[in-house]
């Protein structure tokens, strides 16, 4: 059992959980349901009013539902999406983009707070990891913003802060409780997991058999290159990653995209687009099995940290063109939230930066 401040962390729980957790306060299984249903909608204990007035005492002394609190709310004019800034209750705070998508509303969720991966270009791995999320609070982004909206969420993306594979059990146990019919409901057909690229978590997670989309940021076509903007391919080579990315669609015959950062002057030649072609296929494609292979290209966002600069948008279209004349099917991201910094880690940093500043202010 997870515990917050010697509390008992409700919204952790799937059902059979809280039914041994309201078993040992002697309560009835059936309100088991009741709070998870609650739960789920971002009730606070005060609101579950069909529970008697004492079972919600006995439940705040001796436990929480843990949910975050929205530090900040940032509103794009341009395309109505929300960047929140959450607040945990350590004091700690991560980062939630809302977007609105034809096929419904989608959430971008964070999985730890900071991350242990140390990739170059990245605003979220600066400062490294502080901790790796709860279940109740990689679930707590999705109520917290379907309650501040108003709105149902469908569709969930874990390419936040973090590493969602570093945090392997709790993102899992996360999986289930949002599938879960008496809650949100959101089946894993419905969500992506990014990852910079554990091969033993990704062999791991194909036993799972899990029906969500697995995405890899690859970012390069060649060793030297690769290792150069990601540490983790000092432990795991390209073609590791690409075989285990064939052993994981072979389990579970789920589609694997490939997310690509185009930096100028780096990776985003067309004769790199030719290099990256070539890796892709000779990886992915082998004794006639078939793989298909998709790119989403990401112009970088530039941080001020990294020094690193977005390629030009006639790069990027050569480059994708490169792509597609081999038989790769790449899109490129499209850029939502541009006014207000929605790619992730730059809220968080500014708002360490601020709290660090105003220190300072005290301290003078
Ligand atoms: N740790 C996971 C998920 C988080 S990041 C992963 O590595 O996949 C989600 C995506 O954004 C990843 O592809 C990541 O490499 C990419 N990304 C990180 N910083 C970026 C930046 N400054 N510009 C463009 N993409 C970036």
């Amino acid at each position: 059992m997870i515990e917050i401040n010697g509390r008992a962390d409700l919204l952790s729980m799937n059902i059979p959980e809280l039914e041994e957790f309201l078993a040992s306060l002697g309560e009835p299984k059936y309100r088991a349901k009741q709070i998870f249903a609650w739960m789920h909608k971002g009730a606070s204990l005060d609101e579950m009013t069909n529970l008697s007035k004492k079972l919600r005492e006995t439940l705040a002394e001796r436990a929480v539902v843990n949910l975050p609190t929205v530090e900040q709310k940032l509103v794009s004019k341009l395309d109505g999406t929300v960047k929140y800034l959450f607040g945990l209750w350590d004091g700690n705070v991560i980062e939630s983009v809302f977007m609105r998508y034809k096929h419904g509303n989608t959430i971008c969720i964070s999985s730890e707070v900071g991350c242990p991966m140390g990739c170059r270009f990245c605003a979220s791995t600066i400062g490294g990891l502080v901790r790796r999320l709860t279940p109740s609070e990689l679930l707590g982004q999705v109520i917290a913003a379907e309650r501040n909206m108003g709105e149902r969420i469908s569709n969930i993306v874990m390419m936040g802060i973090g590493e969602p594979l570093d945090n392997f059990d709790n993102v899992l146990k996360f999986l289930s409780l949002v599938g879960d019919p008496n809650g949100l409901n959101i089946g894993s057909r419905h969500i992506s997991l990014s990852t910079c690229g554990l091969v033993d978590k990704i062999d791991e997670l194909a036993k799972h058999d899990l029906q969500i989309t697995l995405s890899i940021s690859l970012h390069a076509a060649d060793d030297e290159t690769r290792s150069s903007i990601m540490p983790v391919n000092n432990k795991w080579k390209i073609a590791e990653l690409l075989e285990a990315c064939r052993r994981y669609f072979a389990v579970t015959g789920r589609r694997i995209s490939f997310e690509y950062t185009l930096i100028a002057g780096k990776n985003d030649s067309p004769d790199y687009a030719q290099r990256l072609a070539n890796t892709l296929r000779h990886g992915l494609l082998r004794n006639s099995q078939p793989f298909p292979i998709h790119v989403n290209l990401i112009p970088v966002n530039e941080v001020a940290e990294t020094g690193f600069v977005r390629s030009s948008q006639d790069a990027v279209k050569r480059f994708s063109q490169v792509l597609e004349k081999n038989g790769i099917n790449a899109t490129v991201r499209r850029k939502l939230g541009a006014d207000i910094n929605a790619s992730c880690g730059q809220l968080r940093r500014a708002k360490l930066a601020g709290d660090a500043a105003s220190e300072n202010v005290d301290e003078n």
